[in-house]
């Protein structure tokens, strides 16, 4: 290993009293400095992570049908995916969403392992591709900041961490600010940006503590989000079965390790002792490590598939001639000897059930009704009696336009007979795209619609700006005679 990276900050001295690879045996934080390796996996995350941030920052503000693509509007209870807003009364989509999401994971995890983790990960992406690099640029190798860091403060060391935290708290404001646009929408966060801080205090004191927390999480914090926070690690024991591909060390073909001193070269020749596996034990792939782990331990829960031991791996074996893949995307069933089975209980039951989910969901979507509709009685007195012998019961419905278009909604009386429908508006009511307009009136019917009972059935039908109807029923109450 490096001269200048202290052993224990690459996890290589980890004692058996050793819980984490982040942490020392009495607790304390075991500062890691992972060196890149820039192989062929490095480069292909390299673009999905820069495409990955692309896309992070464009959905808020790229507009489909007038609407951020994505807005968790949690004040206006609204949420929009790609151009369809769902609302608090949409539970059902909500729930099939969140249901597809769930086993979604499972299926990606029982597939692919932690791909997501390595790949796709916004902890993963911008910490590796964003501020790694920028803290290299600026503090330079791993090595050296390893040397520098245990050293006294100078000149050089303080200038140089004041610039890494300077641009972290730019890029970190950057971030925070992309997270609060799902939230509240880039027009409104502009808005309060550009406002007088007096009145818009609230946003100031959000984004300082959205910002604190990503820069936090990014400058300080790190790895051990994957390794101690993350819900999602706990989980995969049982997301994973032999079959999951993972990211693994081939015992079979590294063991027995050691270095290729002279001793080792020589006892091998002459037979004292056995043959050497590949693994010439440099440590490389520890070094490499993201999560300080050493993956010829065997899979472990902090094992995050980021592919960086194998491009460290590759690069030894290349030096040594001999074939890549002594660490590879494998499954343990392949390492025993066997086929990795792709199709397997499982993932067609994931499968089946995401079929399923997605079929009910695009049927229900494709059903949907442009106009949610909630007509009930208003407050205060069920029923008054009027002078000229009808009665009256007080109404009041609320019509949310869910399609992207302005429309609008008629109200009529269509039972009992001889009744009519008293609004306050005009008739009809507009009912701006995606807005929800309230109405109030009178359902007034002759007495004899009762026919001496305390309550009659009465249908309202309502005609919406596109020709379309909905007969909506409504019990109206009476007089018991
Ligand atoms: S990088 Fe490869 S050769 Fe070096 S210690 Fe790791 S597994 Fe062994
Ligand atoms: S063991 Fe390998 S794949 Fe797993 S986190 Fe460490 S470097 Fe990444």
């Amino acid at each position: 290993m490096s001269a200048f990276i202290p052993a224990d900050a690459v996890g290589i001295l980890d004692s058996p009293e050793d819980v984490l690879s982040t942490l020392h045996a009495d607790g304390s934080r075991r500062w890691l400095y992972p060196t890149p390796s820039t192989g062929r996996f490095w480069r292909r995350r390299l673009l999905v992570g820069w495409g990955l941030i692309a896309f992070f920052v464009a959905l808020p503000i790229v507009k489909i049908g007038g609407r951020p693509a994505v807005l968790l509007d949690v004040a206006a209870r609204e949420f929009t995916f790609f151009g369809f807003t769902f609302y608090p009364t949409d539970t059902f989509f909500l729930m099939l969403l969140g249901i597809a999401l769930l086993v979604s994971v499972a299926l990606l995890t029982a597939l692919l392992g932690r791909v997501w983790c390595g790949w796709g990960c916004p902890q993963t992406v911008y910490l590796e591709f964003l501020y790694r690099p920028v803290e290299r640029f600026i503090e330079g190798p791993e090595h050296v900041r390893a040397r520098r860091d245990a050293g006294g403060w100078t000149l050089d060391k303080a200038w140089r961490k004041a610039a890494k935290w300077g641009v972290y708290v730019v890029v970190s404001a950057f971030l925070a600010h992309t997270f609060t646009a799902y939230v509240v929408g880039w027009e409104r966060l502009i808005g309060w940006m550009t406002g007088p801080p007096t009145e818009h205090w609230p946003y100031f004191v959000m984004a300082t503590l959205t910002t604190g927390l990503v820069l936090f999480d990014f400058g300080i914090f790190r790895e051990q989000m994957c390794t101690i926070t993350c819900p999602y690690a706990r989980f995969q024991s049982v997301l994973l079965d032999p079959d999951s591909l993972i990211v693994s060390y081939d015992p079979a073909r590294g063991e027995p390790r050691a270095k290729r001193g002279k001793k080792a070269l020589a006892a091998e020749a002459t037979g004292e002792a056995p043959p050497l596996g590949d693994c010439i034990d440099c440590a490389a792939c520890v070094r490499t490590c993201p999560t300080g782990i050493d993956i010829r331990d065997g899979l472990q829960m902090e094992c995050i598939a980021c592919t960086q031991c194998i491009d460290a791996c590759d690069a030894i074996m290349d030096r040594l001639d001999l074939r890549r893949g002594l660490i590879r995307y494998t499954s343990e069933r392949a390492l025993e000897g066997a086929p990795t089975r792709v199709v397997r209980g499982r993932t067609v039951a994931y499968g089946l059930l995401l079929l399923a989910v997605g079929t009910v969901f695009t049927i229900a979507l494709a059903t949907r009704q442009p106009y949610d509709i909630d007509l009930g009685r208003a407050v205060g007195d069920p029923f008054v009696e009027l002078a000229d012998g009808t009665v009256a019961n007080r109404f009041r419905l609320r019509v949310r336009n869910q399609t992207a278009t302005d429309g609008s909604v008629r109200l009529d009386l269509l039972a009992p007979e001889g009744g009519t429908l008293r609004v306050g508006a005009v008739q009809p009511v507009p009912v701006a795209s995606r807005a929800m307009a309230r109405v109030e009136g009178f359902l007034v019917v002759p007495e004899a619609a009762f026919g001496g009972d305390a309550q009659t059935p009465a249908v309202v039908r309502l005609t919406f700006a596109d020709g379309s109807t909905r007969d909506v029923p409504f019990t109206l109450l009476g007089p018991s005679r």
